[in-house]
């Protein structure tokens, strides 16, 4: 079945077994443990010589269908749930990195991804090369033969910025590095990071896949395209393919040893955000275009800031990596921060929180809040500002959002 539509595959993954009820949706398997025939038996699956479920830190029958799913959905050889976007990245990282090795990486990212990066692996020794990663001679003189991967967030937030997937690619393979992406902010319905060089994405599922927000969740997506055979580390979990030992790795020792494998619960929630996944980008995505485009000419907005618009910085590598969608989250400028505190303050439908692509609509202001006790000097270097108020954009019409936000200047 590859010929069918994406929203067709997502509702007829057929499951590894056959249900003992023949239950329509996969049932939540919630168990801990599951129990054997024999002692060999249970010796076969601890030695994983089968693929038998022995303890849900490990696998879940729930879990594993949904990372199915993303398997089909995203043509990714390995998927592995975890229980946050942020176990995503620290598994990945706790796989890839050793004392000693460095990561290339920009300033302008999620920031638990950027104090996990400088606060924690580096603790590690581990050495955090940021640089401007649209300057690719600047990226050229951080790598080395110690880089053990590039990272970047595909669209930066809330900077906004977008960087060449197939250039920064082919300097990665060129040192003898992966490339990692961040995906969050365009789901693999719509934009195939594979096809742009990116070895492994890391996705929070909490934001797009939940689907309204249910619970939290992350993915790590490895597309068995790199080979690690010079990696310090990675080279002796090499299989034959001479691709796996990512993976092999990360299932075998990391995942189990951190211990953030996804519940049986948050896999039910997501299988189920999936299957509206497409639908629901695409009208929260053409609401922010048509936004966008009606903020640009409202008093009071200084400036607006999304890759869908002609006049962005980003536009034209926005379009040939993301297409016409880029996403459902824009920012904009007020003439100060009390100005966005107000704004913030009047809006009646849209919900003063954090968090991205819930089905409901969500205003925050950034450099007072996410990034609210990094000290100045640290937010003046990741190009956040303090005029900057950021919108996640939900289900509402465009109407309802542009009325809002213009009631709530005009109220300020
Ligand atoms: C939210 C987010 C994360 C972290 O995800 P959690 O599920 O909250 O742990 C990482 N990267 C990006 C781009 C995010 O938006």
């Amino acid at each position: 079945m590859t010929d069918i539509s994406f929203e067709a595959q997502m509702l007829h993954t057929p499951y590894e077994k056959p249900d003992a009820y023949n239950a329509l949706s996969m049932p939540i398997y919630q168990s801990v443990a599951y129990e054997f025939e024999t002692a060999t038996a249970m010796e076969d699956a601890f030695c994983a010589r089968t693929t038998d479920h022995t303890y849900s830190r490990i696998t879940n029958p729930t879990v594993q269908y949904f990372e199915n799913r993303v398997r089909k959905a995203s043509g990714a050889n390995n998927v592995t749930a975890v229980n946050s976007g942020m176990a995503a990245i620290s598994n990945t990282f706790f796989t890839l990195a050793y004392a000693g090795a460095n990561i290339v990486t920009s300033p302008h990212l999620f920031g638990n991804t950027y104090a996990f990066f400088k606060n924690t692996l580096t603790g590690f020794d581990v050495d955090i090369r940021f640089c401007d990663l649209t300057n690719l001679d600047e990226v050229r003189s951080k790598v080395d033969d110690k880089t053990c991967g590039i990272f970047l967030e595909v669209i930066t937030n809330p900077q906004m910025e977008v960087a060449d997937l197939k250039a920064l690619a082919a300097i990665a393979h060129a040192t003898g590095a992966p490339l990692i992406a961040d995906t969050t902010i365009i789901p693999f319905s719509t934009f195939h990071a594979n096809n742009f060089g990116v070895d492994i994405e890391v996705i929070s599922s909490t934001k797009y896949i939940s689907g309204g927000a249910t619970g939290l969740g992350g993915l790590i997506l490895d597309y068995g395209t790199f080979n690690w055979s010079h990696h310090k580390i990675l080279k002796m979990w090499q299989g034959p393919l001479g691709t796996e030992a990512f993976t092999t790795r990360m299932r075998r020792e990391i995942h189990r040893n951190i211990g953030a494998y996804m519940i049986p619960q948050a896999a039910y929630m997501q299988t189920l955000g999936l299957e509206t996944l497409d639908l629901r980008f695409r009208r929260q995505a053409s609401t922010t275009l048509e936004l966008a485009k009606r903020l640009e000419s409202l008093e009071g907005i200084v400036s607006v800031n999304y890759t869908g618009l002609e006049n962005n910085p980003f536009y034209a590598i926005s379009k040939e990596q993301f297409g016409d969608l880029p996403g459902a989250m824009l920012t904009f400028d007020l003439a100060s921060r009390e100005a966005c505190f107000s704004l913030i303050d009047h809006v009646k439908l849209i919900r003063r929180a954090t968090n991205l692509f819930d089905n409901k609509s969500l205003i925050i202001h950034p450099a007072s809040t996410i990034y609210g006790t990094f000290p100045e000097s640290v937010r003046k270097s990741m190009h956040l500002k303090q005029e900057t108020i950021r919108l996640s954009v939900g289900l509402e019409s465009t109407d309802d959002l542009y009325n809002d936000i213009s009631q709530a200047i005009k109220a300020s």
